[in-house]
């Protein structure tokens, strides 16, 4: 049977998560956790399963499953995304749960973390069903969300759109308006300027600090992307509008390379009407695989998981990968490249721009007061170079990986949250 990518993007997260179990498992060791500690860790403290009735199209009336899991919400309100997968199961939400109990921590915004979804294959149902499942959902946990309670916000196949039934359907069963209960709104009803290209841009300045520290020059690097979906297509953008060389890109139908530099907007074109970036013109044609160990100083991974691995690690030539996928590398690329002094940004910082922004929309929500454009950007910088210099520090004193540190970085935060509780 022929694998999806619908399918393909479901079980990246397992490696994801497979990747920052095995992490954690080392770090639990290495700071010497008590009993309690790991027990307060080791489960989350809220799981919800709900089942309720859709009226589907044909008039029939059919039961769907759905999952909302709050790992840990010590440092504030529980916070994650909603997905609609049809191999989604509970467990696979609690591990998501977990890790974005550890992201909002890596970053430092106040919430915990949860994740949440439907088991449906959303490409199956027509827009009134999809609409009806929402809703329905909604109606089951909405005793369990809330802006001071759990938040939820876009994830795997769901949208602005579905975020605005979310709204819709909570804003009916409490009688009054609740904008702050979902992010990942539409701009015209109470979402945040910047939000739909925030995770793009905050791993550019997280990559910007790195570069400073590195002393490389922004006018004499070669970058290159791979992925040219919502992601990597903003993020060799915002990179070729801030000047900087962006040598090469690619798809899933394969890559392009130009040594002097690619024009980004006329590759953007390119793929608008031919649907790939391949064949652009002025450049050669590459594979994907060619792409990840060219002769370039900043490596960008934005499609897949597992990409950097032990069997091209050692030919990877950046001094920098920016991981704005969810795990691309796998533990024996990581190992390679700590040994090789190339700089890991792990994707817990890396790619936690969405949930900052998403924190933001919510203060906004809050103060029913709306930001300019700049204003996001500008806390979006100092939130993520923050968070980089307090993870580098640990690194440096340490001298271990970064995704290490990161992880230790958020353990701890979480841990002592739960102490001031009193819960530890
Ligand atoms: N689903 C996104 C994530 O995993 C965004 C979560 C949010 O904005 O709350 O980071």
């Amino acid at each position: 049977m022929e694998v999806t990518n619908h399918e393909r993007i479901h079980a990246d997260d397992r490696n994801l998560c497979k990747l920052a179990i095995s992490e954690l498992e080392g770090i639990y060791s290495e700071l010497g956790l008590s009993m309690e500690e790991l027990d307060l860790l080791d489960m989350p403290r809220r799981s919800f399963i709900v089942h309720f009735p859709v009226r589907m199209d044909t008039g029939k009336i059919k039961m769907f499953v759905g999952f909302r899991v709050q790992y840990n919400d010590a440092r504030g309100p529980a916070k994650g995304g909603i997905r609609f997968h049809p191999d989604l199961t509970l467990d696979h939400v609690r591990d998501l749960s977990f890790l974005m109990a550890l992201k909002c921590a890596v970053v430092n915004i106040p919430f915990g973390g949860s994740k949440g979804g439907v088991v449906v294959n959303p490409k199956g149902l027509s827009r009134n069903e999809l609409e009806q499942v929402t809703r329905g959902y909604i109606r089951a946990i909405a005793n369990h969300i809330g802006p001071f309670i759990d938040i939820p916000a876009p994830d795997v196949y769901t949208d602005e759109k579905i975020m605005v039934w979310i709204l819709d359907e909570y804003e009916r069963i409490k009688g009054e308006h609740v904008f702050a209960v979902v992010t990942g709104k539409p701009v015209e009803l109470g979402g945040s300027k910047a939000r739909s290209y925030s995770t793009s841009l905050g791993g550019i300045y997280v990559l910007e600090e790195a570069m400073k520290r590195m002393d490389m020059d922004k006018f004499e690097v070669s970058i290159a992307v791979q992925g040219f979906g919502n992601v990597g297509e903003n993020a060799a953008r915002i990179l070729y509008e801030k000047g900087y060389k962006v040598i090469a890109v690619s798809d899933s139908k394969g890559g392009i390379i130009n040594k002097d530099g690619l024009d980004i907007q006329a590759v953007m074109e390119h793929k608008g009407r031919t649907g790939s970036v391949v064949d652009f013109e002025g450049s050669t044609n590459i594979t994907n695989e060619e792409l990840l160990t060219c002769e370039c100083d900043i490596l960008i991974p934005a499609a897949l998981s597992d990409q950097l691995n032990k069997d091209n690690a050692q030919n990877v030539r950046a001094k920098i990968v920016l991981e704005l996928a969810n795990a691309p590398t796998t533990k024996e690329a990581d190992d390679i490249f700590f040994d090789k002094k190339i700089i890991l940004i792990p994707d817990a910082l890396a790619n936690a721009g969405g949930v900052v922004v998403s924190y933001f929309e919510w203060i906004q929500n809050l103060n029913n007061d709306y930001w300019e454009e700049d204003k996001v950007r500008e806390r979006l910088k100092k939130t993520m170079i923050t968070a980089f210099n307090e993870v580098r520090l640990l690194c440096d004193e340490k001298s271990c990986r970064m995704r290490k540190s990161a992880y230790q970085l958020a353990i701890k935060r979480i841990l002592h949250a739960e102490r001031l509780r009193g819960n530890l």
